[in-house]
């Protein structure tokens, strides 16, 4: 299937809405039947037949068909949020007393479900540097029942080698998710190298224009199924049909998007490398990156994110650089239009150095966001 065709054919059954070029927002919390028999026959194929929104709506499952054709996976289920998806998710693959391998430092929320949440239940969760495969293998113990891996890594990007660590957890019967929200499918497609659950926060690239919270899970059809009858019906984080809507019409412009924004940001980088107020670049592509090849081998090109260290141990500094942006907007999230930074600094945060900086960028002319950067480095 072409990207074309998934992004402007697939699940659209125009006929079934007046032709409209854009599918409805099916605006509602139940369905009708015309008999007991129809009724009965529906409430047992609650995945293929809309009886309720919290189960399956016709505007979200159009917006599920294309992601799990842009993942080359069989199934997907839509969420609230990028956490409902990964806890949704997450829990499926567990049971008392299971154990846990995470990536270290995987997104905040991330962390707290394994270090907060799941321990109060007896799960254990050992986070692993995942930058060497062997780290994992050997943290595996018989109780692992899951490997969760984000790839590359939330503010320092560092690779996992998710093939690998998809192989070995085969041959242990353990499951594996991969966050892949960095990348998009457009880059990376975690099922080519043996992934078995792939979870995105949809609310970044996916949607790409800032105004909706949403996540996906995509997998197996089995294991969707499995999923869907247990933790996504009963814990019920679904995405609202209008929501989904808007991400359809987001995800509609993904490739360009995503060329513009990831571009941009390689062209920001190279003038950022030789600039004497840069200490360090943390993004996968680079060629000085000791895991370069292996970012090669994973991904088709690089995303809009990457961070860097200021040459100053000055935090009033680094808040002059950051106050003195004008392009730059100081917020949290990334995946829009708009370019944003996210100093380390204000989340006081134990492993990441005050001088760091994540740079999202997003649509404006590269040569904007370049002036904009070059008048904020005279401040540090
Ligand atoms: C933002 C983010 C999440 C959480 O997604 P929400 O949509 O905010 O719930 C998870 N993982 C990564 C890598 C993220 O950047």
């Amino acid at each position: 299937m072409n990207l074309s065709y998934i992004l402007n054919h697939l699940g659209e059954e125009r006929e079934n809405y007046f032709n409209a070029m854009t599918p409805p927002v099916i605006q509602t919390s139940n369905f009708v039947f015309r008999t007991f028999e129809e009724f009965e026959k529906a409430i047992q194929n609650e995945h293929e037949t809309s009886v309720y929104t919290r189960g399956l709506n016709p505007t979200i499952a159009i917006l599920a068909k294309k992601i799990a054709a842009l993942e080359e996976m069989e199934d997907c289920l839509v969420t609230a949020s990028g956490m409902a998806a990964i806890s949704t998710a997450v829990l499926s693959c567990v049971e008392k007393n299971s154990h846990i391998i995470c990536v270290q430092h995987p997104y905040s929320w991330t962390n707290k479900l394994f270090n907060y949440f799941l321990e109060k239940f007896g799960i254990k969760t050992t986070f692993v540097d995942g930058t060497d495969a062997k780290k994992i293998f050997e943290a595996t113990i018989p109780e692992t029942k899951l490997i969760y891996l984000e790839s590359p890594n939330t503010f320092t990007f560092e690779l996992q080698d998710i093939e690998a660590i998809s192989q070995f957890a085969k041959s242990k019967n353990i499951i594996t998710i991969l966050d892949n929200s960095y990348s998009s499918p457009l880059s990376q497609k975690p099922s080519h190298f043996g992934i078995d659950i792939v979870v995105h926060s949809a609310t970044k690239y996916l949607n790409g224009h800032s105004d909706v919270v949403a996540g996906v899970i995509c997998s197996s059809k089995k294991m969707i199924f499995k999923m869907f009858k247990n933790e996504f019906l009963t814990l019920g984080g679904i995405i609202s049909p209008m929501n989904a809507w808007l991400m359809l019409r987001g995800l509609r412009t993904l490739p360009l998007r995503m060329k513009h924004s990831a571009e941009s940001a390689e062209k920001i980088v190279h003038f950022l490398q030789n600039h004497p107020k840069i200490e360090k670049i943390y993004y996968p592509f680079l060629p000085t990156n000791p895991q370069f090849a292996l970012a090669k081998k994973q991904m088709t090109f690089n995303s809009g994110l990457f961070s860097v260290l200021l040459r100053t141990n000055s935090l009033e500094k680094v808040k002059n650089f950051c106050n003195s942006l004008r392009y730059f907007l100081l917020a949290v999230s990334w995946g829009g239009y708009e370019s944003l930074i996210f100093p380390a600094g204000i989340s006081h945060c134990d492993f990441l150095p005050q001088n760091l900086i994540r740079f999202y960028i997003g649509l404006e002319e590269t040569d904007v966001l370049i002036s904009d950067l070059e008048k904020a480095l005279e401040k540090v």
